[in-house]
């Protein structure tokens, strides 16, 4: 493993008085495949939404390489392209192409020429299995082929890390593994992922590390043979039962 990427210090979140976070604290190093797994209102997506800076903590810091991100938009989509979220609900544009979808964020926010955005979508879309699609619209796709142009897209930016917030939620059951064979090749590339999942088994096949967040708390947070076969939290084992 190498360097320190996202350091999540003391964060704390509230929404008027109810805490969704407490006291967060989480390393990621650069590699690592974190799966965040815990019960629905637990925080997982409200942390996941801070570390991409959809939300600002109530205190506590999220360091990128050692430095605090400025609350400046300029810096914020600058961050945001080298730490990527890919969401429940795809967030594709409807009323383009799966292509102008890959190269929308590349030539906007990144400014690269046409070609190289176009270059990138080609490659990242191959990645997923997309490429025939390049012409299609979201509306003609299935839910996993949506969620596989959204990680496509994501890809295009070149990102360092990639957060997803249960990526496989909305999918009926028969495209879960599809998507799921997506992450898990994208797992060996060396890219550094954060992935709030309900997917177990794949938490503990392709997790560097399991976090199991309670009540807005990091309750455990070990190896993910640790977590599936000897969970020390009462309220892990609990939960985990639940999946059993
Ligand atoms: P999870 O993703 O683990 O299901 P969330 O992070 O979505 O949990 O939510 C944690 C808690 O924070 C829940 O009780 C939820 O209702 C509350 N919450 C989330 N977002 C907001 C918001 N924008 N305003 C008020 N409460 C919120
Ligand atoms: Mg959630």
């Amino acid at each position: 493993m190498g360097e320190t990427v996202i350091s999540i210090k003391d964060l704390s979140k509230s929404f008027g008085n109810h805490e969704v976070l407490r006291k967060i604290d989480i390393d990621i190093e650069a590699g690592e495949i974190i799966c965040i797994v815990g019960s629905s209102g637990s925080g997982k997506s409200t942390l996941l939404r801070c570390i991409n800076k959809l939300e600002r903590q109530t205190s506590g810091k999220i360091l990128y390489h050692d430095k605090e991100v400025r609350n400046v938009q300029k810096d914020i989509n600058e961050y945001r392209s080298r730490v990527g979220m890919v969401f429940q609900s795809f967030n594709l544009f409807n009323n383009m192409t799966v292509l102008q979808n890959c190269m929308l964020c590349t030539r906007k926010v990144l400014h690269i020429s046409k070609e190289e955005a176009f270059n990138r979508a080609i490659t990242h879309l191959k990645d997923v299995g997309m490429a025939p699609y390049i012409n299609a619209k979201p509306s003609q796709l299935s839910g996993g082929q949506k969620q596989r142009v959204a990680i496509a897209r994501s890809l295009c930016m070149n990102p360092e890390v990639l957060l997803f917030d249960e990526p496989t939620s909305a999918l009926d059951p028969e495209m879960v593994g599809e998507v799921l064979n997506v992450m898990k090749e994208l797992a060996k590339t060396g890219l550094t992922m954060i992935i709030v999942t309900h997917e177990m088994a794949f938490a503990r096949d392709v997790s560097t590390r399991t976090i199991f967040m309670d009540s807005g708390y990091v309750a455990e947070d070990v190896a993910p043979s640790e977590l599936f076969t000897n969970p020390k939290n009462p309220r892990t084992r609990e939960f985990l039962s639940r999946y059993l």
